[in-house]
């Protein structure tokens, strides 16, 4: 869907603004901020220019992931500066406190601190924004439907039942405030033993891509269960981690293929 809007076709190059890519999910736990940072970086490996925004306020993973926790965001020029981790633009509340404090903040904080990341960051030259969505229907994404032309939404499940009853509400938020959404993803999806080289689908398999079916939305490709990334997630080296995959055998690139 990315594609029809390509920015590497022609609107993009006279066009300052990104497309802006929100990727969400009904249930927390279900691997969207790690895939967020994966689809970023694929993103970025095919040759795009990209940005991530970390928007779940409460539950910061973005500096963690990409190991830099310890870095401030700033304001240089009355702009918010986006904090570069090997070039890829970031910004997230996790920048602004400090790394065991709660953010304990009522709704009109959230947006204020969400509009600050959105409207007054220096984004700089950037084609595409990825923003990591908290999980559920809240502030955050009807604050984000009132202040940004969101371009698309994708949404991560696992195969489970559960995961897909809130990834449904996710579609059904996204086309209440008419955001297309993109495609959803399968995360989790199926194991691969490393002993014996046996699949165990521990989450169930396929349900996501019925779920799309169902809802005529793309299914965008399985993301299996994946000890490395988990742990490359773990000690923050996913850029390293995706950067060294062998693009046509890695799964996260051929779902950015997909968008
Ligand atoms: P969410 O943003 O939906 O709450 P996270 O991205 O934080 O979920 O992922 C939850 C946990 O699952 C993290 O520990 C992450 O490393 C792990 N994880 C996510 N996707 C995978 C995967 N495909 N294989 C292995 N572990 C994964």
């Amino acid at each position: 869907a990315l594609s029809r809007s390509s920015p590497q076709k022609h609107a993009m190059k006279q066009q300052a603004k990104p497309l802006i890519l929100a990727v969400g999910s009904g249930k927390g736990g279900v691997g969207k901020s790690t895939l967020s940072v994966g689809l970023a970086i694929a993103l970025r490996k095919l040759g795009l220019r990209i940005g991530i925004l970390d928007a779940d306020i409460y539950g910061p993973s973005l500096p963690k992931l990409l190991g830099v926790e310890s870095e401030r965001s700033r304001y240089e020029d009355s702009k918010l500066k986006p904090v570069m981790v090997d070039d890829l633009p970031t910004l997230s509340i996790g920048y602004m406190i400090e790394p065991e404090q709660a953010v304990m903040w009522r709704g009109p904080m959230l947006v204020r601190a969400l509009k600050k990341m959105l409207l007054e960051a220096d984004w700089g030259n950037i084609e595409i924004l990825i923003i990591d969505l908290p999980p559920g229907t809240g502030d955050v994404q009807l604050t984000l439907a009132q202040n940004a032309q969101l371009t698309g939404a994708v949404i991560v499940s696992t195969p489970q039942d559960i995961a897909l009853a809130d990834a449904r509400k996710a579609i059904s938020l996204f086309d209440r405030i008419e955001v297309p959404v993109l495609g959803i993803i399968e995360n989790m999806s199926g194991f691969e033993c490393p002993h014996c080289g046996k699949i165990s689908d521990i989450f169930g398999h396929g349900g996501a891509e019925r779920e799309a079916e169902k809802r005529s939305v793309p299914f965008l490709g399985s993301i299996p269960l994946d000890q490395e990334l988990m742990a490359a997630a773990d000690v923050g080296e996913m850029i390293s981690r995706i950067n060294s995959e062998r693009t046509g055998a890695s799964p996260i690139t051929a779902v950015a293929r997909n968008l």
